[in-house]
This record gives C-alpha cells, sequence and structure tokens, in this order.
C-alpha cells in the first residue's frame, strides 16, 4: 500500500494516529432511472465512509456499457463530463477498501468483462472464503485472471457456463462460501444478491418505477428514493425488460448480519432489521448503563460512532451528556503525516479533548469498540491533559478477539488487544481508572430484536465470540476483504 493511502486510513499499521476497524465497501445500484450515472454518483458519495481508495461506476443502455473508475474519492474521480459520458438508466457504483494492501486500480470496481455473451460488470461488498480455492482450480482448466480481486471469480463461474446468466449466477453464488452483496449487470439485466447468512447489507428502495440498491438505507434517503426492504439471505433479485422477479440461490442458513455494522461501521441515518442505527446505538448505551453504572460528572463519546452510544448511557444514568471531544472534519486526508515529534508535541490530526468541559471533571468515555489499544490510551491520555481527574472507559461492544473473515479488515489475533488480555490489564493498559465492556447479551439485547428468536438475534457475533457462520477455508485470511 502506498504511503497516501496507508495515511488516509486509520486502521492501518500500528504507527498509525489511530487503530479503528476499517470499513469494507459499498455497493450502489440503479435499474430504470433516466440519469442512472448522477443517481449513483450521489448515492456512492453517501457510502464515501464505506471506503474512500477507490470508486467507480458502470452504467448501461440496455445495448452497451460506459464506465469509468478511479483511485480516491468519489468526488476527486468523477466530475460532471464524465458522469455525462456514462450513458444509460441503469448502473452500478461502488467505493472501495482494499485490506489486502493491493489497492491498484485494476481492483476497483466495478469490473468489467467481455463474455461470449455480451458485458458483464460486477460490484461486491464482503469477502468470499473460498475464492483462493476456486481461483486456483479455473486457473488449471485455463482463466487468467486479470486483478488478484476474489470478485472476479463470480465472472469467471458465469462466463464458463453453458447456462443462460441468471442460472449461471445461481450455480456460481451456491459455491461460493463467505459473506457478500453482489450486483451484477449485463447488457440487459441486472442481478441482486446476498450471502445465504445474510452477513453483509444491501438495502432496496424505490423512486418511482426505478429500483435503487444500497449497502445502507442512508444513501437512498439521499437519493429521494423510498426504502422497500433490505435483500434477505440467499436471495437472487433479476431485473430486465419484463420487470422484477426474487428468486433464491440457497435456502436462509442461520441469519447472521454483521453486528459491527450496527456498532460502528454504518451511519447512524441507516436502518437494518427493522432499527435505526441511532436508535440500536442508543440502546446499546443504555444497556451499557445497566451493566457498569460508575459515578461520574458528564459522558462524553468518541466521535462520531460513539456518540448516540454516549446519549443512551447518559438518559439511563442522568448524568449529563457533554462534548468533551471533537473530531476535525477535514483532518482525513492531508499529504503529510505528523511526525513522531510532533506528535508528542500534542499536534493532534483528528480527536481532541474540549479543555473547558473536560477539566476538573470525572468522565465516562464511551467508545464504540477497542482493536489495538492504542486508540484508546491515546484518548484517555488526551483528556487527562485536558484536565479530567477521572476517566472511566465503557465499550458499547463485548472484547473483540477474533479476526473477522467476511469483509472487515482487522489485525491479526496477536495484535487484538482483548485476545490475549483481561479488562482489568487492558484498563491498566490504556491508564483509565475503569473499564467496562457490553456484555454479549446486552449487545444481543439492545440491537437483535427484529430476530429474537434466532441465534444472536440474526446477528453475526464472531469476532467476539469465535462462532464463525460459515466454514472458514484455512487460507481466507490471507486473501483479506475481497471487494
Ligand atoms: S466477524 Fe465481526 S466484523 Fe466480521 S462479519 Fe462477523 S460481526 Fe462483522
Amino acid at each position: 500500500m502506498d504511503e497516501r493511502g496507508s495515511y488516509f486510513n486509520e486502521g492501518i499499521g500500528k504507527d498509525g494516529p489511530f487503530d479503528r476497524l476499517r470499513e469494507e465497501c459499498g455497493v450502489f445500484g440503479v435499474f430504470g432511472y433516466a440519469d442512472a450515472a448522477s443517481l449513483t454518483y450521489y448515492g456512492l458519495h453517501t457510502l464515501q465512509h464505506r471506503g474512500e481508495e477507490s470508486s467507480g461506476i458502470c452504467t448501461s443502455d440496455g445495448r452497451a456499457f460506459s464506465y469509468h473508475r478511479g483511485m480516491g474519492l468519489v468526488k476527486e474521480v468523477f466530475d460532471k463530463d464524465r458522469l455525462d459520458s456514462l450513458i444509460g438508466d441503469r448502473a452500478i457504483g461502488h467505493v472501495r477498501y482494499s485490506t489486502s494492501g493491493d489497492s491498484r486500480l485494476t481492483n476497483a470496481q466495478p469490473l468489467v468483462f467481455k463474455t461470449r455473451d455480451g458485458d458483464l460488470s460486477v460490484a461486491t461488498n464482503g469477502n468470499i472464503v473460498n475464492a483462493p480455492a476456486i481461483r486456483r482450480e479455473l486457473e488449471q482448466k485455463g482463466s487468467i485472471f486479470q486483478t488478484t480481486s476474489d470478485t472476479e471469480v463470480i465472472a469467471h463461474l458465469i462466463a464458463r457456463s453453458e447456462a443462460d446468466v441468471v442460472t449461471a449466477a445461481k450455480e456460481a453464488l451456491r459455491q461460493l462460501v463467505g459473506g457478500f452483496a453482489f450486483l451484477i449487470m449485463t447488457n440487459d439485466r441486472l442481478l441482486v444478491a446476498s450471502d445465504p447468512h445474510g452477513l453483509r447489507p444491501l438495502a432496496m428502495g424505490r423512486i418511482g418505477d426505478a429500483y435503487i440498491f444500497s449497502s445502507e438505507s442512508c444513501a437512498l434517503d439521499a437519493v429521494g428514493a423510498e426504502f422497500i426492504r433490505a435483500i434477505e439471505p440467499g436471495e437472487l433479485l433479476v431485473f430486465d425488460e419484463m420487470g422484477c422477479r426474487s428468486e433464491r440461490f440457497a435456502p436462509i442458513e442461520r441469519r447472521a448480519l454483521c453486528a459491527m455494522e450496527f456498532i460502528y461501521f454504518a451511519r447512524p441515518d441507516s436502518q437494518m432489521h427493522d432499527m435505526n442505527l441511532h436508535t440500536a446505538r442508543k440502546r446499546m448505551g443504555k444497556q451499557l448503563a445497566q451493566e457498569s453504572y460508575v459515578e461520574a460528572d458528564i459522558v462524553s463519546g468518541v466521535p462520531d460512532s460513539s456518540i448516540s452510544a454516549a446519549i443512551g448511557y447518559a438518559e439511563a444514568t442522568g448524568i449529563p451528556y457533554e462534548m468533551g471531544m471533537i473530531k476535525s472534519k477535514y483532518s482525513g486526508r492531508t499529504f503529510i503525516q505528523p511526525s513522531q515529534e510532533l506528535r508528542e508535541q500534542g499536534v493532534k490530526m483528528k480527536l481532541s479533548a474540549v479543555r473547558s468541559v473536560v477539566e476538573g471533571k470525572r468522565v465516562v468515555l464511551i467508545d464504540d469498540s477497542i482493536v489495538r489499544g492504542t486508540t484508546s490510551r491515546r484518548i484517555v491520555k488526551m483528556l487527562r491533559d485536558a484536565g479530567a481527574t477521572e476517566v472511566h472507559l465503557r465499550i458499547a461492544s463485548p472484547p473483540f478477539k477474533h479476526p473477522c473473515f467476511y469483509g472487515i479488515d482487522t489485525p491479526d489475533s496477536n495484535d487484538l488487544i482483548a485476545s490475549s488480555h483481561s479488562v482489568e490489564e487492558i484498563c491498566s493498559l490504556v491508564g483509565a481508572d475503569s473499564l467496562a465492556f457490553l456484555s454479549h447479551e446486552g449487545t444481543v439485547e439492545a440491537i437483535g430484536g427484529a430476530f429474537a428468536k434466532e441465534k444472536n438475534g440474526g446477528l453475526c457475533m464472531a469476532c467476539f465470540d469465535r462462532d464463525y457462520p460459515t466454514e472458514l477455508a484455512a487460507e481466507a485470511k490471507t486473501l483479506g476483504c475481497g471487494c
């Protein structure tokens, strides 16, 4: 990964300023809207938090594709002329992080292929854990891969099939193991699919007669689409001149939507499992307050993802919520990173404590998760340096102990502080006066309501409990995110 890329993303490297998990990717699709490219542009812009390394849009007018992909933010990759050149009433788009250290333009999506039956374009969010094995098999049969992205596997499986594209897509999807949300476009069709566990989110909306698809419902709102429903696990939706039909390529296995979407990744104005994410996070904060109350003067949340949980904690305890920390809106993209010396002098690129708020106060600080622990240590020190007399850290999720194989960039287990340290040890390492995590049961209780009768409330909790919903290929981890 280049220098630029590594600094743009908080999660990279032990020496980076923070140690957050990195979001995976975002997909957005349109079928039947006159200016599909512009709508996709605005949709991707809203999903930018899910991937900042590359962006791409492929459109179709029913006969031919137009497409453009580039490295960088949506607003950097596309201008008006570029969008005007993307013709058609259907489109698929993608924003991407690479997690395998390979951020080349060739891996930017949507991937586009020429097949004997016409053009084929694919955009995905997630990771196919058995992609290396399928790829090896296909290469032995003569397939030549253009990218290192495992998304290409499905294009080869579809292209090699003798069957029509819908049957071929179903057969291909059945071979894949992992967490994935796919948008697959041919010249005249759009196919939309979610893995049999529904690990990765995918929402469907409508504007008039046009259908819109998005990793998160917030992008449907942004383009004025009405939310209809989430794509069901194992479902394949087919859109063509005949209309729309829902088919199934696999039965719903154990429903297991990624819990980290609720905890951290998705925007608070999105909706998943029939629950608004801000509300879900407030519920987690309230639950946390019930489980680990501590006397304090103020409650603060680490911006932005922990603010909802902090409000919930404050409401449940009666301790006032205060803005004890500020996140710079403009720190995400700079070309130079402060040297270690400058950092030690207190040059803070991203987060700052608000001295006038925290000075002389006992602070309950709510964060969504602890990954390596380096961020928590810096934040606790920041608050103490700003005059906080006590810092009690409360984490609105269980200890993050195990890596993800479904498209989230996580460090090796060795670097996950909770995998090898007790809560007391972590508390001492991050320098807090006290530390508590939300329990596994409390997390499920707070956010698993829509599917309360299903295991873990229909959530994947594998990074907390190691109960992975799919089989895992031995080499899955080496591939990283497949988007
Ligand atoms: S392992 Fe964790 S991050 Fe990965 S899909 Fe499951 S809940 Fe989400």
